[in-house]
């Protein structure tokens, strides 16, 4: 275990991938002060609201929530086009890698290893040294299973006592899945997360 934080706060785990209009609604109801952004290109455009970090961060000041920037809970880009390569790009099962999604998460729980965010850095600090006390950690992917935000999420809430996870969604309705599922065929206890791939069929 580590140490409890100065006072108990909640960590909602959040897309991005939204309008603004959801986002800040969920916000406003959590009372949320702070947001870390853990994206690796914090001006990705596709969808949502949160196209420019410039934007993000003047929308976030405008509902009196501080923006953080969170590249250390990001992922790399060597793991990301690995993945992107391996099973987003392949058009069929049979050329995809099925362990693509798992080995991601390995790869991500290494840098983590090494990053060390729960002893040093921006989470840290925010999570030990101020008094925000419902922060939401931000990605674009919709789904939180679907997403590298699962990993810290995870491990934050198991090894810090007097932090709560919630995942939040717009209406509480979880999205549905990216397609191609992402599957974890291995268990990652420390940020607790556990396998859910079918079972083989015999
Ligand atoms: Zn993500």
């Amino acid at each position: 275990m580590l140490p409890d934080v100065p006072i108990p706060k909640t960590i909602h785990s959040m897309s991005c991938g939204l309008s603004a209009r959801s986002f800040f609604d969920l916000v406003k109801r959590e009372k949320i002060t702070a947001v870390i952004d853990t994206r690796l290109t914090k001006r990705y455009r596709g969808f949502g609201f949160a196209t420019q970090e410039d934007d993000f961060c003047y929308l976030c000041e405008t509902h009196g929530v501080e923006y953080c920037n969170g590249d250390i809970l990001a992922p790399t880009d060597f793991l990301r086009k690995t993945f992107h390569r391996e099973f987003t790009e392949p058009k069929t099962t049979a050329t995809r890698n099925p362990k693509a999604w798992t080995e991601y998460l390995v790869g991500y729980e290494t840098l983590l290893q090494q990053r060390k965010p729960l002893q040093s850095g921006l989470l840290y600090d925010v999570l030990y040294g101020t008094t925000h006390a419902s922060i939401a950690i931000v990605c674009s992917c919709l789904h939180h299973d679907d997403c590298h935000r699962s990993y810290p999420c995870g491990v934050i809430s198991r090894y810090i006592d007097n932090i709560t996870l919630s995942i939040l969604y717009p209406a509480d309705r979880p999205p549905s899945r990216k397609s191609p599922r992402r599957y974890r065929n291995q268990d990652f206890v420390h940020a607790d997360l556990y396998k859910n791939s079918p079972k083989a069929r015999r």
